[in-house]
């Protein structure tokens, strides 16, 4: 203590040169309960406050009944806040999600990082969480296993919404390992290196990644096998193929990525495997049973047209902004014989796999029912039939033409088959040349860009009319006077 002393002292005398002027009694000086009545002797002339527990820089310093009054009253109000954003919740689940995960979920995640043993203090957090949020967010009864499954990352067929509990075990530690040399430079005074700092960071940092992501796997594994096989099937797709980010983008109304509470939920509800709430039991367009997979085939009310007729306006307006001028929606192949019906495939653009004078034909197609029993073993078997099946259609035709063919195959999870992946690819580079940004930034952007495409898509075949208004039966006013002559 006596050398702390010292540097006040030196602080004191030192500090002015340099523009500093301390405020003693704006000061706190954190110690030991068996040293307090030694610390207030010493530093009593300067009226520096004396304490066994202050926060500091966001964190706390003391002893661990201080840190643990001071985390309760933290957990309170962010309790609070739980329960507030719950309330928005049920009105804009979207937008609520993304405060909770962008914004309030990272004030505790800083302090787990920063204060040493938080586990127990995150308890009341988690429970409401679990009780009141995900509830809300997803109006839907959840039972435990749905849960700790939402509560991992989302790329690990989570919703982004992080477990605290769990977390808190593993932010203190990855934090302390990862800024080791920093700290030993401070304890022993040695001078600092920010190369060697920063490479050491890196490499602790990825080694935690690493380790966490493969606890949290095995975590996820387990908690899939307490699922029914048609319901682990759905969640393994999500594990295996890139088809969440749409989960981790942050929405605003620039980029058009606001979903609607209604698509928010329905699709939440089928990424676990679960029943949209409110379903009609009846099909308004054929009178069939309302199911899911009869949803997305009715063909009755153009709802399915109208999906497609997005899917391949969207894709048609983003060639034309990587730079090709040549684009044309629905080109007719080959016309239409006695014997049979005209070839139209969606879109076509000329130069787009690099040859300007090759015209590249493209079309979308969807395996949009929900296929709960496809497993991901046999999932490349089911993207191979139907790319034999366009191929065999269209190949010909497009060959006579000179020109190349792409189909590209969907499904209602937003999964893209091999060539569809590659035509991302592709649709990424031209993106990024044009608009000088990172190709990874333009995939990401991309990526969820068609996710949201399909997501809205399926919500619209869900919840969309089939039914066939009919106008008022006047064509113009000749009709009027006629109600009155009654
Ligand atoms: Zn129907």
């Amino acid at each position: 203590m006596k050398s702390l002393l010292e540097w006040v002292d030196l602080l004191i005398s030192e500090g002015p040169k340099y523009g500093v002027f301390p405020e003693f009694d704006k000061s706190y000086c954190i110690v030991s309960p068996d040293y307090i009545d030694d610390a207030k002797e010493l530093f009593s002339h300067l009226k520096i406050n004396v304490v066994t527990g202050r926060k500091f820089l966001g964190g706390f310093i003391g002893d661990a009944q201080d840190i643990q009054a001071w985390l309760e009253k933290k957990a309170l109000e962010w309790c609070d806040a739980i329960k507030k954003l719950s309330c928005a919740a049920q009105v804009v689940p979207h937008e609520t999600f993304t405060v909770f995960t962008k914004s309030l979920q990272k004030e505790w995640c800083y302090i787990q990082r920063v204060v040493e043993g938080t586990e127990t203090a995150f308890d009341s957090i988690r429970n409401e969480i679990q009780k009141s949020f995900l509830p809300a967010l997803t109006a839907l009864d959840l039972d435990d296993v749905e849960v700790n499954l939402m509560l991992k990352p989302s790329r690990l067929a989570g919703l982004g919404v992080d477990d605290p509990i769990y977390n808190a075990k593993w932010a203190y530690t990855a934090s302390k390992e990862a800024s080791l040399v920093l700290s030993k430079v401070i304890c022993n005074g040695q001078t600092f290196d920010i190369h060697a700092h920063d490479e050491h960071y890196k490499k602790s940092s990825a080694r935690s990644k690493e380790s966490k992501d493969e606890e949290l796997r095995t975590s996820v594994e387990s908690l899939l096998d307490c699922l029914s096989s048609e319901r682990k099937a759905t969640l393994e797709r999500k594990l295996t193929y890139k088809c969440s980010t749409w989960l981790a983008v942050t929405p605003n109304s620039q980029n058009n990525f606001i979903l609607s509470a209604n698509e928010f939920r329905d699709n939440v509800a089928l990424r676990y495997a679960r029943s949209p709430r409110r379903l009609h039991a009846t099909c308004d367009g054929c009178g069939q049973n309302f199911t899911i997979n009869h949803a997305l085939k009715c063909k009755t009310g153009g709802l399915i047209i109208s999906r497609h007729n997005e899917f391949r306006n969207c894709n048609a307006d983003l060639l034309g902004k990587s730079g090709l001028t040549q684009i044309k929606i629905e080109p007719v192949i080959k016309e239409a014989s006695k014997s049979s019906a005209a070839l139209i495939l969606d879109f076509c653009a000329r130069g787009f796999r690099g040859k300007p004078n090759k015209m590249h034909f493209l079309t979308s197609a969807s395996l949009m029912l929900m296929h709960p029993h496809i497993r991901v073993s046999q999932f490349l078997q089911f993207f191979t039939t139907m790319l034999r099946k366009k191929k065999s259609k269209y190949n010909s035709a497009v060959e006579e033409l000179r020109g190349s063919f792409t189909p590209i195959i969907t499904t209602c999870d937003g999964i893209f088959d091999y060539h569809g992946e590659c035509y991302l690819k592709r649709m990424s580079e031209r993106l990024s040349l044009k608009w000088d940004r990172p190709y990874s930034v333009i995939m990401g952007w991309l990526r969820c860009r068609m996710q949201m495409c399909i997501l809205r898509s399926v919500s619209l075949c869900i919840r969309g009319s089939r039914k066939r208004w009919n106008n008022q039966e006047a064509e113009d006013g000749a009709a009027i006077p006629l109600v009155y002559e009654c």
